[in-house]
């Protein structure tokens, strides 16, 4: 069958699970404009931002000649739980013949879980299995160790867009990966790569470090969230973004309570300002930002997705943060409508602020 899958981050490493397990594997081109469009088109009115660009993905993928779907679901009191059944009435009212495989929490469906792991599998040992989940789940670190490392390089990066262009190879470098000692390989060579790029110097209190959290899927995927790390880098911000893809496997996937630990810890973070799972990130959205201000960080950007309800809840909350912990929070709403000036000018507001509040503290 010819399987594709939500375009979101590092691609690299799902069309590497598919691939390693004998898909013929379509790639969803990374989304455009035309992507957002054909989303919004096709979507119902209030639904979620994310939701819409991932159909728009979909038809994208189908388009190239896509027949299978394999996504995650969602749990808890958010619409990502419906995504799956959403998508799958949408696409078919638009007369497409697909097939959604959804991997929800497996706990809640042991056997339903079995049959659709039996499908992905595709008739391969077990053996092959195991070690293709060991490849990418490496991969996954690997990729992740890298790109906060870019989060930090590119604030002082001497030639404009050495780091993003390296980050561009490195990616494509992970496609070759065939076993655990590839990812290693490459790993190695991407820091070497990385070694090379030149920085300017900049002292410890010059240095100005912003967190980014929010909803998962504007967080991780730079070209809906207008390239928000390229921009604050560009600004002269050291950036990481609270969520990554490997530690979402170790916190939704990998057994063992070690694996969660992080996640635990960022939850319990939060519970002062939100005590129930109410959905999406919104809990750890408000746990990182507790997390980022006890660090030191010196500002947080909050995305939050049109007609998201739960990080609605958590805004609402940020200015109580904020004036806790003395941390300056900007939210930026992310939908069809939002213009790359118009966030461009709001963050260099931002960075003003949190450059003037550093330069007071330290006088
Ligand atoms: S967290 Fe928000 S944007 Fe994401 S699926 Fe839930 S409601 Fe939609």
């Amino acid at each position: 069958m010819k399987v594709s899958f939500p375009y979101m981050g590092t691609t690299v490493i799902y069309k590497k699970l598919l691939e390693l397990l004998g898909h013929e594997v379509i790639e969803p081109p990374e989304p455009t404009q035309r992507t957002i469009d054909l989303g919004v088109k096709y979507s119902p009115e209030f639904a979620c931002f994310p939701l819409k660009v991932v159909l728009g993905s979909y038809i994208e993928a189908l388009e190239i000649g896509a027949e299978t779907l394999v996504t995650s679901g969602g749990h808890g009191p958010c619409r990502a739980g419906f995504y799956g059944e959403t998508h799958k009435k949408i696409l078919e009212n638009m007369g497409y013949d697909v097939d959604i495989i959804v991997f929800d929490g497996y706990k809640r469906d042991i056997m339903g879980t079995i049959k659709k792991v039996l499908r992905v599998k595709n008739g391969k040992p077990w053996r092959t299995v195991w070690k293709a989940i060991k490849t990418v789940y490496a991969m996954a670190k690997a990729l992740d160790g890298i790109e906060k490392r870019i989060g930090q390089m590119r604030a002082y990066e001497i030639h404009r867009g050495d780091c993003t262009k390296a980050w561009q190879k490195i990616k494509k470098s992970f496609d070759d990966v065939k076993t655990i000692e590839d990812v290693e390989r490459i790993e190695k060579e991407s820091h070497i790569l990385l070694d090379e790029i030149a920085l300017r110097d900049v002292p410890d209190s010059d240095r100005l470090r912003i967190g980014i959290v929010g909803e998962i899927y504007v967080v991780m995927e730079q070209s809906i969230n207008l390239r928000i790390e390229e921009t604050l880098g560009s600004l002269g911000a050291e950036v990481e973004r609270s969520q990554y893809i490997s530690e979402w496997i170790d916190f939704n996937l990998k057994p063992g309570a070690s694996a969660k630990e992080h996640e635990l810890y960022i939850l319990k973070k939060g519970e002062k300002y939100i005590q129930e799972i109410i959905g999406g990130h919104a809990k750890q959205t408000v746990g990182h930002i507790v997390d980022y201000a006890e660090r030191g960080f010196d500002g947080v950007v909050h995305l939050m997705p049109f007609a998201c309800l739960p990080e609605l809840v958590s805004q609402s909350i940020i200015p109580t943060i904020s004036k806790d912990y003395n941390i300056p929070v900007i939210t930026l709403p992310i939908d069809e409508q939002t213009g790359a000036a118009n966030v461009l000018t709001r963050l260099e507001a931002f960075m003003d602020l949190i450059r003037n509040n550093k330069k007071t503290k330290t006088a």
